[in-house]
């Protein structure tokens, strides 16, 4: 089974953040998200949107943010599990199992959920029993590419998503069709003429409507009839379909976590943003105390003081003292800017906490 002093539930951008601060702590940290890539809301929601509020940096896109969030927690090689959803937590602190849907469980002694708006999990294309080609002929995700050598693919949203994927699997499908219910897209200028482009090289195929029903045969689909603006409906012969309409946050049960909630957020309490159950800490979006505003810069200072908190909890008989990143040696050590340096964990005197 896989271990870890901590694991941090959510790759969001506080969740990347704790990493960073359990890391000046000298805890090792495996982090777990539903998705396939780290960034939470930033990636998902608002990737190519400017955020103004980042203390020091004026402008960033959150697409950056979440960049220069993993070039900062690179020295802490964290273990990353993507696409794990987890479920519960089994155990008690120092000894818990965090289990996910697919049956992974990790063992660590600490948890932080950094959780947020929740797991996101893709908006389903609404057509009766479509859900039972999923994975077989219906696609939310493109997980590999070699899936879909030499097939004929439909492929429908608007965002960023459809479009990238429309352009990154033209070479490699027999054909791409390309479905959005309007010619407005909400993707990057710069794909979206790109599209434009490789349509009038004939590369692929924009068509507007929207898909209205399927033919399959047993979990084969075999063609899908869309509704054009002229009110037509056409046929379009295909072998796989893949939907991209978005994500939509997914609520977590955490009151079966044994976790006392306010208004579906965890009551955390300010000094060391543990929760009711010990061991289990909360930062980010998903927590809440009196005065919470959820800023991404609130999560930034909650993962600090759930750090030192649970560096304590760890090594009850040692004070987690507080070191300056500019100045500390051990800080150095940790960061990877003095590889050659002796350890020097056992040189700062075990006290008593106060
Ligand atoms: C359009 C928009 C603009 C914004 N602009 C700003 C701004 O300018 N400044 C600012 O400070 N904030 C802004 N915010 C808010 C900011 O994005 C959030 O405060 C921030 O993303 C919270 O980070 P987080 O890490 O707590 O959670 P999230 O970003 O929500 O990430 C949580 C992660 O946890 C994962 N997860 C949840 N539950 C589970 C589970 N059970 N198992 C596995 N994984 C799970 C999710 O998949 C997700 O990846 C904006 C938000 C939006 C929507």
């Amino acid at each position: 089974m896989l271990r870890s002093d901590v694991v941090v539930i959510g790759a969001g951008p506080c969740g990347l953040f704790q990493v960073f601060e359990l890391g000046l702590q000298g805890l090792s940290v495996t982090v777990i998200d539903a998705l396939g890539e780290s960034g939470g809301q930033c990636i998902n929601l608002y990737p190519d949107k400017p955020i103004y509020d980042i203390p020091a940096i004026p402008e960033i896109s959150a697409a950056d943010l979440t960049g220069q969030l993993m070039q900062q927690i690179e020295p802490f090689n964290a273990e990353f599990l993507f696409h794990q959803r987890v479920i519960g937590i089994q155990g008690e602190a120092g000894d818990f199992k965090v289990i996910c849907a697919s049956g992974l469980s990790i063992a660590c002694s600490a948890v932080i959920i950094a959780g947020g708006a929740g797991a996101f999990r893709p908006v389903k294309l609404k057509i009766e029993g479509l859900e039972q080609l999923e994975g077989r002929s219906v696609f939310y995700k493109v997980q590999d590419k070699e899936i879909h050598r030499d097939k004929h693919l439909v492929i429908v949203g608007g965002g960023d998503s459809a479009l990238d994927w429309s352009l990154a699997l033209r070479g490699v499908a027999a054909s791409v069709t390309l479905i959005h219910r309007s010619d407005r897209f909400r993707a990057h200028p710069v794909t979206i003429k790109a599209m434009q482009e490789s349509c009038a090289q004939q590369e692929m195929l924009f068509f507007q409507g929207r898909i209205i029903d399927y033919v399959a045969e047993q979990t084969t689909l075999k063609s899908v009839r869309v509704k054009g603006r002229d009110q037509v409906v056409r046929t379009a012969q295909l072998d796989h379909l893949l939907v991209f309409f978005g994500l939509t946050p997914d609520s977590t049960g955490y009151e079966s976590w044994g976790l006392e909630l306010y208004q579906k957020q965890i009551k955390v309490r300010t000094d060391s943003f543990a929760t009711n159950r010990k061991g289990i800490y909360a930062v980010g979006d998903i927590n809440y105390y009196p005065g919470k505003r959820k800023l991404i810069l609130s999560g930034f200072h909650e993962a600090a003081l759930a750090a030192f908190a649970i560096k304590e909890q760890l090594e009850p008989t040692r004070k987690a003292t507080l070191q300056y990143t500019t100045t500390s040696p051990l800080m150095h050590q940790r960061l990877g800017k003095h590889p050659d340096l002796p350890d020097m964990a056992n040189q700062y005197p075990a006290t008593q906490p106060q």
